[in-house]
């Protein structure tokens, strides 16, 4: 299928972006393209405007910042895989990316155009979740920091602005022992439910509308998974309780 109309911006600065972004009605950032092209495509998404930040330099750094990891919007998943800097301060991201999709598809998706499609199956949302990290989101009215706790606000739905540009994710070193377990029916597949393990600390995904933080002695405590064509909600908590256990006795 083809894409309904939309109007294409290619900025050079993040500047001219978030000026674009505060100025046109009903605009949509473009990064990897691996979710936003389909939903295109499939015509559930049909923003007026597309603002492709593929063009701006100096957008995709990865570094160490204040004992974390810094991963800027324009930053790879497969290059966040490849990071050694990555795999050295916070191996519990490189062992996240892995999972997510396939090759060909981290060589174009971004990781915090993950963290902005906020997919509730995503792996990536609940790892920063786990770790405690935050986002950096600019406008023409200046920089803000949104921690983790707050930014993932629905299914797709962040608390993001409109005119907002998420320039840089922040991922804290990840603290003694970690995991990342999920099931999926194939590799590659988004998981049915999974679970991070960030020391003492847990967050879950594909179970609620948002990854959700939850108690290791009792992770299914509250939670209310929906069910679908594959996986009753009954098999969600089953899952939840079994990966909740195997990641606290690795
Ligand atoms: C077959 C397939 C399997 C997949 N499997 C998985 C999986 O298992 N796990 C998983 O997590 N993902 C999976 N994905 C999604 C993939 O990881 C995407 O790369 C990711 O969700 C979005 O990143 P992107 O850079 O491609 O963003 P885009 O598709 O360009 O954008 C996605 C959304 O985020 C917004 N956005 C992007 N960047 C920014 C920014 N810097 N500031 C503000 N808004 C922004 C866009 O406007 C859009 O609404 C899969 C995709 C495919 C096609």
């Amino acid at each position: 299928m083809k894409p309904p109309p939309f109007e294409y911006h290619s900025p050079s600065t993040v500047e001219e972006a978030c000026a674009l972004l505060g100025s046109l009605e009903d605009a949509k950032v473009l990064a990897g393209g691996q979710s936003l092209v389909p939903l295109l495509n499939f015509r559930l998404a049909r923003p007026s405007h597309l603002v492709d930040i593929n063009r701006i330099p100096g957008l995709d750094a990865i570094y160490e910042r204040d004992g974390g990891v810094a991963v800027q919007a324009l930053a790879r998943q497969a290059g966040v895989e490849d990071s050694e800097l990555v795999a050295r301060v916070c191996p519990l991201l490189t062992a996240a990316v892995r999972l997510v999709a396939h090759r060909v598809i981290r060589n174009r998706g971004t990781v915090c155009g993950s963290l902005a499609h906020a997919d509730p199956a995503s792996e990536l949302p609940a790892v920063l979740l786990a770790l405690g990290g935050h986002v950096i989101a600019r406008s023409a009215r200046g920089d803000r920091v949104i921690e983790a706790g707050t930014f993932f606000r629905g299914v797709f739905e962040t608390a993001l602005e409109p005119d907002e540009l998420l320039v840089e994710a922040w991922f804290p070193a990840s603290p003694g022992p970690f995991a990342i377990l999920e099931e999926s029916r194939r590799h590659g597949d988004f998981a049915l439910a999974g679970v991070v393990r960030a020391a003492d600390r847990l967050a879950l995904f594909g179970v609620a509308p948002t990854p959700v933080l939850a108690d290791p002695a009792d992770p299914a405590r509250g939670l209310r998974p929906s069910g679908d064509l594959e996986a009753t909600p009954e098999f969600r908590l089953h899952l939840v309780r079994t990966l909740t256990d195997r990641a606290f006795a690795a």
